[in-house]
């Protein structure tokens, strides 16, 4: 496994490799590897002959009083993770290689990124949109892989590839959870031992939203009521966000039939942001009228939607 820290450099190994006509699969990640990351690896390497990851936390997605300098890093052990996962290269730029003076141009994909955390965090989706097509510029992969645990920024990533006729597949990839059904993320460190058992609140509300929707026939309004008091039955959990919208364009839905009527004609996705202390979390469910099927993963050490 090769580690570069320069566009030049990267570019110069995949120069070679197309001549050489292998595909290029291409991760992009803000490091703290863990089975999330891994399983978008591992599919990247089932499917291409050379993976590229990239490490790179993006002072641009983040706002002023986010997380940025805090974010947890931990180079040698995202190394040999995905030296264990047969990575072939290991792109970890400096925030000077990224951005070497002002950013003057900036890639801003719209209507996707007014709700859910584009409401919440404005300018993140710029910051994100504008460094994966920097990155999707110096890779130029056949394929980019992005986990559904981010279902808003899949959204906003494959609205910018059509709009921009980019010669890239999008791969969205299910969420990996914890056994116990907390969607991975590089921030769960950041919980005490209480935020941890209540952070299991989220998913249990997405799981029992299924029962609500088949069972109780529920209503869009009805169902965030009971996403809402499941969720708040947490003493610590405060609720950034609790949407029902349409899936992948993201908008609100009208009128009062229930969730499964509206599933026989539409996409829905459950999202969800709360913070628990410090710490933000987001998870979702995105329903069609061929409901998820759960299978669990046993090698992936957790549940996985597909
Ligand atoms: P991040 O390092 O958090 O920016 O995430 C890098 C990529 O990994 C993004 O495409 C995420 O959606 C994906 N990812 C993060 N957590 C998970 C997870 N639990 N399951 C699947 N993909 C994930």
């Amino acid at each position: 496994m090769e580690v570069m820290s320069t566009i030049l450099q990267l570019k110069q190994f995949i120069y070679h490799k197309k001549e050489q006509k292998q595909t290029i699969g291409f991760v992009p990640t803000m490091g703290y590897l863990h089975e999330g990351h891994k399983s978008l690896m591992q599919k990247a390497k089932s499917e291409c002959d050379i993976v590229i990851l990239s490490i790179f936390v993006n002072p641009l997605q983040f706002g002023p009083n986010e997380d940025f300098e805090v974010y947890p890093r931990d180079i040698n052990r995202d190394l040999q993770i995905a030296k264990d996962v047969n990575v072939d290269v290991v792109f970890s730029p400096s925030v000077e290689e990224m951005y070497p003076s002002e950013v003057y141009t900036k890639v801003s994909v719209s209507n996707l990124t007014s709700r859910l955390c584009g409401a919440s965090r404005p300018g993140h989706f710029d910051g994100v949109s504008t460094v994966v097509m920097k990155l999707l510029n110096i890779v130029e992969p056949d394929k980019a892989y992005f986990g559904q645990k981010d279902a808003q920024q899949v959204a906003v990533i494959e609205q910018m590839v059509f709009d921009l006729n980019m010669n890239v597949e999008i791969v969205p990839c299910p969420i990996v959870r914890e056994k116990d059904g907390l969607a991975l993320s590089s921030r769960n460190v950041y919980l005490n031992d209480d935020e941890r058992v209540q952070a299991i609140k989220l998913f249990e509300a997405l799981d029992q939203s299924e029962l609500w929707i088949d069972e109780k026939n529920v209503t869009i309004e009805e169902l965030e009521r009971h996403l809402y008091d499941h969720i708040t039955s947490a003493p610590l959990a405060m609720i950034d966000y609790i949407e029902i919208l349409s899936y992948p364009d993201l908008q609100p839905i009208e009128g009062n039939d229930s969730v499964s009527q509206l599933l026989a004609e539409k996409e829905i996705i459950i999202a969800l942001a709360v913070k628990f202390g410090k710490t933000r979390l987001i998870d979702n469910r995105i329903y069609s009228n061929n409901t998820m099927n759960v299978k669990r993963q046993p090698d992936l050490g957790g549940i996985v939607y597909v």
